[in-house]
């Protein structure tokens, strides 16, 4: 739109690895497409206190490798409050921002909702998160990355798994979400997965049990998503502990170690694709979207879809995570 002149661009919520390249993406399409560019400090928090510097192609030299975000985020309370948004909304003003690229996940887009609404602001989001639980598209910005340090810290598990004939509950992140633990499990072929989208349906432990675990190996691994609706691996391990003495029951909390790294290939590939198009979604005059890649095409998904319209499991990855673990 021709109205647009300075993009303002942050990153909020939890971090996660490719932010950078994605930070990187939208300031060099802006800069390419003779938009100017500032960064704002520390999320939604930036807009508050003000924390914005001028972007140049330099800024973001040499940061597509790095994990985190060199835009840092944080939580920002103030900003759930209408008070504090119109307080974002002059600084904006102020600093003579009149578009914004928001990066982050699920909470970070409602924000973006309800401030673009209140005030008639442009903003385009780029979905940011390992957790991979925004809908419209097939993986959100870190989720790869992550998925493969989970992968390679179970393959360093089974290891004494397979040596000490252990059972081994290793808690992954995802929040609500069980993309992580599910492919996970099948990436490291371990022999169950225990998510939340599932746990109403079925006792997955009970089933697990039911099984025998697996009779034909030595090792089990089950990979458990941390929501509160499966309880957590401890919770878990516990429930197995009590009812069965006789296995050796361990449990490993991944924790942070999955937020940070180097990106992979994929999402320094998938942020720059959608950083890209964030800028074009602008210059068409789209508002209040999110960039979504589903099937190798670029979507634009409307905040209201991409946030907390479950972006279901796949029945046929927990089908073959069945069939090869017998
Ligand atoms: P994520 O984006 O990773 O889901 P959070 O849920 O912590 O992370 O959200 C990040 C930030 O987005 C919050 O600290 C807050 O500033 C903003 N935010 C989240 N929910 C809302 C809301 N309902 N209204 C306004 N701002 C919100």
């Amino acid at each position: 739109m021709s109205q647009i002149k300075c993009i303002g661009i942050l990153t909020s919520g939890g971090d996660a690895p490719g932010m950078n390249a994605a930070i990187r993406a939208v300031t060099r399409a802006a800069i390419y497409n003779g938009f100017e560019v500032k960064g704002i400090y520390r999320g939604y928090k930036g807009l508050i206190t003000g924390e914005i510097v001028p972007f140049r192609t330099q800024n973001v030299s040499n940061i597509i490798q790095q994990g985190g975000t060199i835009l840092k985020t944080a939580r920002c309370q103030e900003f759930k409050t209408p008070e504090g948004r119109k307080v974002a909304y002059d600084t904006l003003m102020k600093e003579g921002i009149d578009a914004l690229v928001v990066i982050g996940g699920d909470g970070t887009l409602t924000g973006a909702r309800i401030f673009a609404s209140e005030f008639n602001f442009p903003i385009v989001g780029l979905p940011g998160t390992i957790d991979n639980d925004l809908y419209g598209t097939d993986t959100t910005i870190g989720y790869d990355t992550a998925l493969n340090t989970i992968m390679d810290a179970v393959d360093k598990i089974r290891d004494t798994a397979t040596s000490h004939e252990r059972l081994f509950f290793i808690e992954v992140m995802g929040r609500d979400a069980g993309f992580l633990a599910l492919n996970g499990a099948i990436a490291t072929g371990s022999e169950a997965a225990i998510i939340p989208e599932i746990s109403t349906e079925v006792d997955q432990l009970e089933e697990l049990i039911k099984n025998g675990f697996r009779k034909s190996k030595n090792s089990s691994i089950v990979l458990v998503a941390e929501s509160p609706i499966t309880g957590g691996a401890m919770h878990l391990a516990e429930r197995v502990q009590k009812e069965y003495p006789q296995y050796d029951v361990r449990v490993t909390i991944l924790g942070h170690i999955q937020r940070g790294g180097s990106p992979t290939a994929h999402d320094r590939i998938l942020a720059s694709r959608m950083g890209a198009a964030a800028i074009d979604a602008l210059i068409e005059g789209q508002r209040n979207v999110m960039i979504g890649i589903r099937n190798n095409e670029i979507e634009y998904v409307p905040f209201n879809k991409a946030i907390k319209n479950d972006k279901p499991i796949d029945r046929e990855l927990l089908n073959t995570l069945r069939k090869l673990s017998i």
